[in-house]
């Protein structure tokens, strides 16, 4: 906790590093920042899990967007919101999905959102909100899911154990109208956005789609910081 308290604290009194490439100069370089805009791609997973809106990505979970979603996510460093806001906002823009949108966050469990101080989910939807509105398109985020139990540790296990651990997941409470696109940091075998679609779903709205910043290439690769992520 002091050190990220530390690096947050030493953001705003030095030069800061690029959280993609280190180069100095700030928090994203142009060249960093132009990799997590690029246009979204789709992402299937290989066995889809029942119930998965259609999901696109704005860039592979590797790289730039890795580097930065950990530094953001696990070092404190906050302030990369918005140039994470921005890369999703671009995604959103690229998809062209009409307004008005809805943008529901995947949530942190209660323990890491205490860990972190933030909602770093909610946090990024909400810049993005920000920007499209800037940009004269309808946006709301509305925080309607809730973890609704506790949840096994989801690294190293397959699709098909992720989404018997994550059955019943989350609750939600009423949907504002409009074209609901759930939102999360990272998808891997969908698992995650397939709850939260069907806690939705429960509540009377259906997900048009998720949008997240970054997709992992493989099946289910064994992240580092994942072991920390109980949702991934
Ligand atoms: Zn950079």
């Amino acid at each position: 906790m002091v050190v990220r308290v530390l690096d947050a604290v030493l953001d705003l009194l030095v030069p800061p590093r690029c959280a993609g490439c280190g180069g100095r100069g700030a928090l994203v370089c142009p060249r960093c920042a132009a990799e997590l805009t690029a246009a979204p791609r789709r992402h299937v997973p290989d066995a889809p899990p029942e119930g998965l809106p259609e999901c696109w990505a704005a860039a592979g979970y590797d790289g730039v967007a890795r580097r930065v979603l950990i530094a953001y996510k696990e070092r404190g460093r906050t302030a990369l919101g918005a140039a994470l806001g921005a890369c999703l906002a671009r995604a959103l823009t690229h998809l062209q999905v009409e307004g008005p949108l809805v943008l529901v966050p995947v949530p942190s469990t209660r323990r890491s959102r205490r860990a972190k101080g933030h909602d770093p989910v909610r946090r990024v939807a909400e810049v993005a909100a920000r920007r499209l509105r800037a940009g004269g398109l309808q946006v709301t985020v509305a925080p309607v899911l809730r973890p609704a139990r506790k949840v096994a540790d989801q690294a190293g296990l397959t699709s098909a154990q992720r989404a018997a651990n994550l059955a019943g997941a989350f609750t939600s409470r009423p949907v504002p109208r409009g074209r609901v696109v759930l939102v999360d940091d990272v998808i891997t075998t969908g698992a995650t956005l397939a709850e939260a679609a069907r806690a939705l779903r429960a509540a009377g709205a259906e997900a048009d789609c998720a949008v997240t910043v970054a997709a992992t290439r493989k099946r289910v690769p064994v992240m580092r910081h994942a072991r920390r992520s109980q949702f991934r």
